[in-house]
């Protein structure tokens, strides 16, 4: 699992989507869902239907999703060995570390603890916005979660249409 299947992922569903209208986007996108659900779990698929790109529901209407929210956690250390293996060695200040995305919000990441990736302020400009030192052999807690709400917003009222 890399990020290269991710990639893949992505732009296959995407591609599937083209020229195609609100509610069957969102058809395609359930489709991707429950072969998510029902197969072997691939995390680079899950990742990929959490995209922004896909904040939007059968009707055209983008919606913003529910964020737990980071406000009162605090991080003692910067966690750059967590993504590269190299310890930091400029013991920052609780303070002074940077609060970031480790999953990014421009992919879809949640403002959320398991999200939360603690960085001094030259670690986290040297990570910029990349996937750089992202575990893909670990499911991250908030995706199941964050995935079905994604599925009910993007599909509420279709169903009784269809079924
Ligand atoms: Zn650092």
């Amino acid at each position: 699992m890399t990020e290269m299947a991710y990639y893949d992922c992505l732009s296959r569903i995407q591609n599937e989507m083209k020229n195609k209208s609100f509610s069957d986007m969102a058809k395609i996108w359930e489709k991707y869902f429950l072969d998510l659900r029902n197969n072997d779990y691939f995390l680079p698929l899950g990742l990929a239907l959490c995209h922004r790109d896909f904040w939007i529901d059968w009707n055209g209407n983008s919606f913003d999703l529910t964020e737990e929210g980071w406000a009162n956690l605090v991080v003692s250390d910067c966690q750059f060995e967590k993504i590269s293996g190299i310890a930091c060695p400029w013991n920052p200040l609780p303070g002074d570390i940077e609060r970031d995305h480790w999953w990014p919000k421009s992919l879809g990441g949640p403002f959320s603890g398991h999200n939360l990736l603690g960085l001094c302020r030259i670690h986290n400009l040297a990570k910029g916005n990349g996937l750089r030192g992202f575990d893909w052999n670990v499911k991250p807690r908030w995706i199941d979660s964050r995935l079905d709400e994604i599925h009910q917003k993007k599909l509420f009222g279709l169903n009784k249409n269809y079924v």
